[in-house]
């Protein structure tokens, strides 16, 4: 029978988080807004995907700042019956020897032509689950080791049989969208035994689910790279008896070890940081059982090169949703001169052909509304005819969110001689993160110390229409990581499409996007030591010189000309770093490649 609720997928998307909507709180940053734009695309595309991820009742969390630029933390309250729809679906998942029941609530995303992509959040609370076991959906990256094992459980484990229930059986590709849903492999490794007969796991079966799988890596900073003690693993996951390896298989017991103690072989820098004792790295999980494995920028697939000898990886450049990012004005003019952009993004090249005056003014009206949001948040009046720097991403201390301030004379002397400057702020840290929690006080504090010589605003709880908002409405995009730490880096492809030249430092995407002058300019140099930039001062030294000396002078003295950077944002990088593009790579050499690239060689 038809059933409504199901596509005729073939490739099954599983992500921790995932960003469609501002007021659906089950995306915390960068990679669920990447998750996001890539289901919007493939909707866009036609291609046969689901997707999967948790429905978290509390979400990420709500962030306010008091006058000391202090984070509180809310939980979010929403009502999913809302935004999706409940189905009568139901999967259990053992966690710690109890069964937890899962529902799924689903929400299809259409594309430009017509497909559409159905999303499913699987959801814990249920009356016939333990108490405990029903918050396990409640928080996105919330609570202790326990919690998150359990959840990535209940996502890996859980996603695979809910697809099951929900009728999907034609699924030959399961991607995961960083090592969070790695646990999928050990509900695929146990279906293909018992599709067998067997209750043992031999080579055959590591073979063929290696060959469905695809992960992509997102992160070279070591936090991010899940890892469980196997005592840990042992209470959660267990072995009930029904499925354990065939130890008389070498080649599967090889592979279990590299599994399990892939740790020995990571980069000097993650060494120090891996913690003792035999551990389920969730990134060595997914490494030894895909296929395809890529990193997200052509620099990042180096440095995880680097970090994981042995793998071959790949890299697919990250991308944006345009008309997702694209704001109101940005619609208006691409219909007016680009026919067809909803439906093919390299079709942004065309925006070279837009008068450089109806360029001018709908990104004019997009900063207008921007002042209008800063003085409705904040009280603080901006002057829209001043240059606008726009600053905003989660508060981690690799970000460097106060380079921008290291010399604070300097830089009121730069806003004195060039004509002025107004900064605006955006970005949550994460509650357990003290470091990123100080660095935002620092930049209120900071900021107040610029009064009256540079407005400075923090905006409270960055989402993705405060993101929308922000790109499309500041003069500049500003990026200011300690390389090789951005492993991409979105937001600046969403200030590109909306003629927001970027300012950034070359690390991540933006190695690809800067073409200087063109597109917008380079904080430092690609060859440079990287201990040498561990020392700030020297790309403040970069970025005071190129805003006082290159920018604003353009800016303010050369506006035609700045605008023709506006335009080539779009045309040069909008054109290219968008999740079109992305989605077909993604097709071509991930999902329907016929080669078995990845072997531990
Ligand atoms: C796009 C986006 C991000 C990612 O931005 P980066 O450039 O990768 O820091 C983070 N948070 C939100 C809300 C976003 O929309």
């Amino acid at each position: 029978m038809w059933n409504p609720a199901i596509n005729d997928a073939t490739v099954a998307y599983f992500s921790m988080e995932i960003g469609l909507k501002s007021d659906l709180p089950t995306y915390s940053g960068g990679l669920g807004a990447l998750a996001g734009d890539t289901i919007s695309a493939a909707a866009d595309l036609g291609v046969p995907m689901t997707a999967v991820t948790l429905l978290y009742r509390k979400g990420y969390f709500s962030q306010r700042l008091d006058e000391h630029g202090q984070q509180q933390v809310d939980d979010v309250v929403w009502n999913p019956a809302d935004l999706l729809v409940e189905l009568p679906a139901r999967c259990d998942v053992k966690v710690a020897g109890r069964q937890v029941v899962l529902r799924a609530w689903q929400l299809n995303i259409n594309g430009a032509s017509g497909h559409v992509v159905p999303v499913y959040f699987l959801d814990a609370d249920l009356p016939e689950n333990d108490e405990s076991d029903r918050a396990l959906t409640d928080r996105l990256y919330g609570g202790d080791d326990r919690y998150r094992l359990s959840q990535e459980l209940l996502l890996g484990v859980g996603g695979v049989r809910m697809l099951q229930a929900l009728g999907y059986d034609n699924l030959t590709r399961y991607h995961m969208n960083e090592g969070h849903a790695a646990l999928l492999t050990l509900q695929l490794l146990r279906d293909e035994a018992n599709k067998h007969g067997r209750k043992t796991i031999i080579q055959a079966d590591f073979e063929a689910v290696h060959d469905r799988c695809v992960f992509t890596t997102h992160t070279p900073v070591p936090a991010g790279h899940d890892q469980f003690p196997i005592e840990l693993v042992d209470e959660i996951i267990g072995t009930d008896g029904e499925f354990h390896v065939d130890f008389r298989d070498t080649y599967a017991v090889d592979m279990v070890e590299r599994i399990f103690q892939a740790d020995a072989g990571m980069a000097e820098r993650m060494r120090d940081l891996v913690k003792p004792g035999i551990c389920l790295n969730m990134t060595y999980l997914a490494l030894n059982l895909s296929r395809y494995v890529n990193g997200v920028a052509k620099k990042h697939g180096e440095v995880s090169r680097a970090m994981f000898s042995g793998y071959e990886i790949d890299a697919i450049t990250n991308g944006v949703h345009v008309k997702s990012w694209a704001s109101d004005y940005m619609h208006e003019l691409f219909d007016r001169f680009i026919p067809d952009w909803r439906k093919d993004s390299f079709s942004l090249r065309s925006a070279l052909s837009i008068p450089i005056s109806a360029l001018r003014a709908a990104h004019r009206k997009a900063k207008l509304d921007l002042m209008g949001i800063v003085k409705d948040r904040s009280g603080v009046v901006m002057d829209p005819d001043l240059l606008t720097i726009g600053f905003a991403r989660r508060a981690a201390t690799y970000k460097r969110a106060d380079l921008l301030f290291h010399d604070l004379e300097r830089l009121k002397e730069i806003a004195r001689s060039r004509g002025g400057l107004q900064i605006i702020y955006a970005g949550k840290a994460h509650p357990k993160d003290q470091p990123g929690q100080a660095m935002i006080r620092h930049i209120v504090e900071l900021g107040k110390q610029l009064e009256g010589h540079i407005a400075v605003v923090y905006l409270e709880n960055y989402n993705l229409d405060l993101a929308k908002r922000m790109t499309s409405g500041v003069d500049i995009w500003l990026n200011t990581p300690m390389p090789p730490n951005e492993a991409s880096g979105t937001s600046g492809m969403k200030a590109a499409l909306n003629a927001t030249p970027n300012l950034s430092v070359l690390d991540g995407w933006w190695i690809e996007g800067c073409i200087e002058g063109v597109t917008g300019w380079a904080i430092g140099r690609l060859d440079e030591d990287l201990s040498r930039v561990q020392d700030p001062s020297v790309h403040a030294e970069s970025l005071y010189h190129k805003l006082g000396e290159v920018i604003m002078p353009l800016f303010y003295d050369d506006p035609i000309n700045f605008a023709h950077v506006m335009r080539n944002s779009i045309a040069l990088n909008g054109a290219f770093f968008n999740t079109h593009r992305m989605v077909h790579q993604y097709v071509v050499n991930a999902y329907f490649s016929r080669g078995n690239h990845n072997g531990k060689h």
